[in-house]
Order: C-alpha cells, then sequence, then structure tokens
C-alpha cells in the first residue's frame, strides 16, 4: 500500500509540511496519492542510519548479501499487479514495458547476488613475502575490492524500475556492501515507495542492520542537494539530465571532501551509413530507423539521435522515405507534463537553427502529453559550424547530417561530444574507413556493427557510459555486474596475519575464490 511517507532504515515517516502527487499523463490527470518530502532531520537520520549499518554491512558475506539481493528480487515480483499498475499510471507506459522492466530489474538484482557469491569479483591478489630477498626483504602484500560507504542513488525518470529505486545503481552499491539511500524521482515515487517496501522486507527478512537502504520523497532539488553536501555520504550515482548531473558533480567535487558522482547523462548515439549500406539498403535502414527513433516515445538514452552519411542520391532516398515512415507510427505519450514541455521546447530551439530543415513533422493533432515526431537535417559544414546542433533533443527527434565527403565525415566524428554508442551501418566496406571508426570509438563508450543502439543487454560485456558528457567517468559502465566497481576502492594488507585476514585473502583460500598468487591466476591455497 502506498503511504507517502518516506523509509528511514525500517521506520516510516512524514513529518514535513511539502507534499505533492504524481501525474498520469495518459489521462492527464493527477494521481491520489500524496507524498510527503523528506525533511532536514529526516535526511540527516537517513545518512546517520546508513552510516552506522556500513559498520556491519561491509562486512557481511558474500552468501548473506546474495540471500538479500534474492529476497529484494523475490518481494519485488511479490507486489505483483499493484507495481505494474502504479508504473503505468505514474509514467504513461504500456503494462508490457512495465512487466518487461520489472524482469529486467529482478535479473539485475539475481545476478549481483550470483557474482557477490561466487566472491571472485574482489579481484584479491596476494603477493607472498620474500624475506630472503637482497638487497631488501619483500614483504607479504595482499589486495582486495572494499565498499566506498553509504551511497546516494538519484534514479531516472524513464526507467521507473530497472534505472530507479532497485535499479543497476542500488543493486551494485549494495552488493558492493553499501548501504544505499535513494533520492526518490518526483515523478514516481508510488512506484519507487513499493519497491523501497520489497526492500526493507527483504532487508529484514535477511536480518540486514537497519539503515542499509532508505527511500526518501522529494519534489525539487534540496534533498539531493543535502544528501550529495552530507559528510557521511561517500558516493553518488545519478541518470537524468546533463544539467543535473552536472550541477551534482560540481556540488559534489566542492565539498570538503570530494566525492564520486557517477551520472550517466545525455547521448545523442551517431550512426554512421557508409555509402554502400545506403545504397543497397535505404528503405529498410529508413524503416528500422523510423521504429527505433520512435521506440518509447524517443526517451531512451540510446535512441539514435544523429544520422551521418556522405551526400548521394541513396541519401536522398533514404531521407524521404525516413520521412514517410515516421509519420506512419501512431504518436505516443511522454512520461510527465514537464519532459513534453522540455522536448517541445528543445525541439523548436532546434528547428530554429540557421541551416536545419525539418522534413518531417508529424502534423495532426494529438492528445495531450504525446510528442509529435520530427526528422530534420542540415548540412556538414553548418553542423561543424554550429555545436548547439550537438545536443539532446529528448524526445522522438533526430537529425541527418549530410556530409560533403569521406574527410567531412570523420571531423564531424571526432568533433562530437562523448556519446553512449557509435553505430557504423556497413556492407563490406567497414576496413576502407579505418580513421572514421577510430576517431568514433574516440568518442562513444559502444560500437554498434549493423544494428541499432536502442536495447541495452544486461551482460558482463555491456559497456554504458562513455567520454563527457555521456558520463561523468568514462572508466565505468552503468550497465552489467561491473558496475559494482563504481562503488568499492582497492585496498592492500601488508605483513597481516593470516587469521586476521579477511576470508578473501587467506591462505587456505576457504571461499576457494580466483585470486592473483604471485602473478598466476589460481583458485588454490597458498
Ligand atoms: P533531471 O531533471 O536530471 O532529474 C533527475 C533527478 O535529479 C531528479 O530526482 C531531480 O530532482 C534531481 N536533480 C536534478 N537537478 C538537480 C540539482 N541541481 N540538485 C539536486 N537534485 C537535482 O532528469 P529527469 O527529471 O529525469 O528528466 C528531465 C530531463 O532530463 C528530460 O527532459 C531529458 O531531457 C533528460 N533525461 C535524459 C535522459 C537520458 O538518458 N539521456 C534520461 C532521463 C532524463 P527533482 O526532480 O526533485 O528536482
Amino acid at each position: 500500500m502506498i503511504t507517502g511517507k518516506n523509509y528511514l532504515g525500517n521506520k516510516q515517516l512524514d513529518k514535513g509540511t511539502k507534499t505533492y502527487k504524481t501525474f498520469n499523463p495518459l489521462l492527464n490527470i493527477e494521481n491520489e496519492f500524496v507524498f510527503v518530502e523528506a525533511t532536514s532531520e529526516e535526511i540527516d537520520e537517513a545518512v546517520h542510519l546508513a552510516s552506522e549499518a556500513f559498520k556491519v554491512f561491509r562486512t557481511i558475506s558474500g552468501e548473506k548479501k546474495a540471500a538479500f539481493l534474492n529476497a529484494i528480487a523475490d518481494e519485488i515480483l511479490a507486489l505483483n499487479d499493484e507495481l505494474i499498475q502504479t508504473y503505468c499510471k505514474e509514467s504513461g507506459l504500456p503494462e508490457g514495458r512495465a512487466k518487461g522492466e520489472r524482469g529486467r530489474t529482478v535479473f539485475q538484482l539475481r545476478s549481483f547476488a550470483d557474482l557477490v557469491k561466487e566472491g571472485s569479483w574482489v579481484e584479491a591478489s596476494i603477493d607472498t613475502a620474500q624475506p630472503n630477498r637482497e638487497p631488501l626483504p619483500k614483504p607479504d602484500l595482499r589486495k582486495l575490492l572494499i565498499p566506498l560507504g553509504p551511497v546516494v542513488v538519484f534514479g531516472a525518470s524513464n526507467f521507473p524500475l530497472a534505472y530507479s529505486t532497485a535499479g543497476g545503481d542500488t543493486a551494485a552499491a549494495l552488493a558492493a556492501g553499501c548501504p544505499v539511500i535513494v533520492k526518490s524521482h518526483p515523478m514516481h515515487a508510488g512506484t519507487g515507495e513499493l519497491v523501497a517496501s520489497a526492500i526493507i522486507k527483504a532487508a529484514e527478512k535477511t536480518d540486514m542492520p537497519n539503515g542499509v537502504f532508505s527511500n526518501l520523497n522529494s519534489s525539487g532539488v534540496e534533498v539531493g542537494t543535502q544528501l550529495v553536501k552530507h559528510p557521511e555520504v561517500k558516493a553518488v550515482g545519478f541518470t537524468g539530465s546533463l544539467r543535473g548531473g552536472r550541477a551534482l558533480y560540481d556540488l559534489a567535487s566542492q565539498r570538503e571532501e570530494p566525492i564520486p558522482v557517477f551520472a550517466e547523462m545525455g547521448s545523442i548515439n551517431p550512426v554512421i551509413m557508409l555509402p554502400n549500406a545506403l545504397k543497397n539498403r535505404a528503405e529498410d535502414l529508413a524503416k528500422t530507423y523510423a521504429g527505433s527513433i520512435i521506440l518509447g516515445t524517443g526517451q531512451f538514452c540510446t535512441k539514435p539521435g544523429l544520422l551521418l552519411a556522405i551526400k548521394s542520391d541513396a541519401l536522398t532516398q533514404f531521407i524521404s522515405i525516413l520521412s514517410k515512415e515516421i509519420v506512419k507510427i501512431e504518436p505516443t505519450c511522454m512520461l510527465h507534463p514537464n519532459i513534453i514541455g522540455a522536448y517541445e521546447n528543445n525541439k523548436s530551439k532546434m528547428i530554429s537553427q540557421a541551416g536545419l530543415s525539418v522534413v518531417s513533422d508529424f502534423e495532426n493533432d494529438v492528445q495531450t502529453n504525446y510528442a509529435k515526431q520530427a526528422i530534420t537535417t542540415v548540412e556538414g559544414q553548418t553542423f561543424l559550424e554550429n555545436t548547439n546542433l550537438h545536443q539532446e533533443v529528448f524526445g522522438p527527434f533526430s537529425m541527418v547530417v549530410q556530409c560533403q565527403d569521406k574527410e567531412q565525415l570523420e571531423l564531424i566524428i571526432s568533433k562530437l561530444e562523448g556519446q553512449l554508442t557509435g553505430t557504423l551501418i556497413a556492407d563490406n566496406e567497414a576496413s576502407e574507413y579505418p580513421g572514421l571508426i577510430s576517431a568514433l570509438q574516440n568518442r562513444v563508450g559502444r560500437i554498434i556493427y549493423n544494428g541499432v543502439p536502442t536495447g541495452v543487454e544486461v551482460c558482463p560485456s555491456m559497456v554504458h557510459g562513455g567520454p563527457y558528457p555521456a558520463s561523468t567517468d568514462s572508466r565505468f559502465t552503468a550497465v552489467g555486474i561491473n558496475s559494482i566497481k563504481r562503488w568499492v576502492r582497492p585496498f592492500s594488507y601488508q605483513d597481516w596475519p593470516n587469521e586476521l585476514l579477511p576470508d578473501e585473502l587467506k591462505n587456505e583460500n576457504p571461499l576457494g575464490i580466483s585470486r592473483l598468487v604471485d602473478n598466476k591466476q589460481t583458485n588454490d591455497s597458498i
């Protein structure tokens, strides 16, 4: 049941006076639930509880953490229809999407459970002592990854489950041994509270310390600001706008003790269509890309917002078919009036840029909160000279850049801001473009061959991140089990007594994990 209260560890509180409601964009009405924003004292208490919980949680075995993560997954599934209905009411997204995202959330939690239960993820490495080494003896050194401390998570508006309360950031941080305080996203606070209740139930059932998880309501920047500034908070996870992510990053670096902010922000996901591919498959490509641009009303961080090619008849044909195909698709609802407001605003700002032509804009009237899709085109030189054209328009909007030649195409790629993905569409011609591929690799976190960038597989080899501003730290992924690395730091023991070492580093290797012992990867004991 949704109460509108905050979770401060296992306790529910609503001492504040600032309230707000979520919104059903499909019906264009407010939802019935009333949420109470966390007070400054409640924020303090949640962080303090997390700090206390960390003392215990950081030492809990992988097996116990796995039981906790699996219990969260079970409790989320047990929320059943109430969760699905609330998700739909607060996002305007269809039931199929809600169920798919729930499946992904549960899969992520169980993947982290498997990872920490197996245990080798701590990257244990041992260099045994050489007491007789000349001229100096070598000490015994043993290293592993340890958790950073309490983590604040800002969930994404466009993924109310998989990137929010119990989404990738939370699952990874808990798996690492970090307590989590979620700054609930105001657009789906009810979905957030239900998921928070599942996490709290799971924590109680598996005997986790009180404070290992808190969920704080807010509908403005104050709660998030106080959390990021709080001295007991040690790291931040964020998914959302460049403006929001950058503000939090700056705040965190201005603290007396700066902390890392792992923010996943905007991306226009360039798609490069090479000449043979365009000549052979202009129609198929146009149809495929029309679907990809409009998928989820263009509200995916991997939406193809920029299509690049060298001028040709085939490119003209591609633009013409894409323009026709995209308006055949019925417009759909965006997540919230604010998001559609931002879409309309950014779209008109973009369209007002000199040299940009609109080749397709949905002309019929649409229901309130539904987005009209648009395709635009621009000359390569104009694009190069105006960086306003390089910005993201979050929604069903894309731009085709018509380049003069191969050299201009390569130059444009090298001038792009950092991106999550880059796609190459090619028919047996990619080997003729090594410079272009190299320039693309330098600008993105994931490169796709003959596909669409929408769709992010959750698996160890996925990289969901990229050079700034796609993310604040391109060395890490926000998706897949390797995202755990954001919430840990390496730590060494020197000449430490065997019985006082953590199990991961003991001579006997009681956990049977894979370790680097004297430069050899092995599961053996010493
Ligand atoms: P957002 O405005 O960046 O907000 C995300 C979260 O961060 C919210 O909980 C927000 O709190 C908080 N926040 C933002 N700025 C803050 C600040 N200066 N200090 C403290 N907290 C702050 O993103 P959104 O609400 O999800 O969507 C708005 C726009 O972001 C969209 O229109 C779209 O352009 C972009 N977006 C992009 C992606 C992507 O993947 N590229 C994904 C989602 C959204 P409050 O709301 O309570 O202020």
